[in-house]
């Protein structure tokens, strides 16, 4: 990835993110009834463990459609959705944050010919 894509990466991150994760906000307070973090911090990792259990079946030989683990990380971004609204964070704000650590780390071991 150049320096421009990764720029471009971040530009899209501050301006989309917010708004989808408003979106989702607002899908949700008028549909569903109110839950705490708790609840869709659980549901989140339950969303997860259930991606986790298809990756295990697939790494085990055994069949498992494209369409089923697409589903299944399609619930974990929506229950992450959830939760980040639930417990009030700003998740371009936390996006942008982290892949600024990751990238002063990524390029300091690029610098020292280390792989990340
Ligand atoms: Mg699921």
């Amino acid at each position: 990835m150049t320096s421009k894509e990764f720029s471009q990466l971040i530009e899209n991150i501050s301006s989309k993110i917010s708004k989808i994760q408003q979106n989702f906000d607002d899908y949700q307070k008028e549909f569903f009834p109110e839950r705490s973090p708790q609840f869709f911090c659980l549901e989140l990792n339950g969303e997860a463990g259930e991606l986790a259990n298809l990756e295990k079946k697939k790494w085990k030989g055994r069949e498992v459609s494209d369409d089923k683990i697409a589903d299944e990380a399609a619930d974990v971004f929506i229950a992450i959705m959830n939760y980040a609204n639930s417990r009030g964070i700003n998740l371009e704000r936390a996006i942008l944050n982290k892949l600024k650590i990751i990238e002063t780390i990524r390029q300091e071991r690029a610098d020292q010919g280390l792989k990340y």
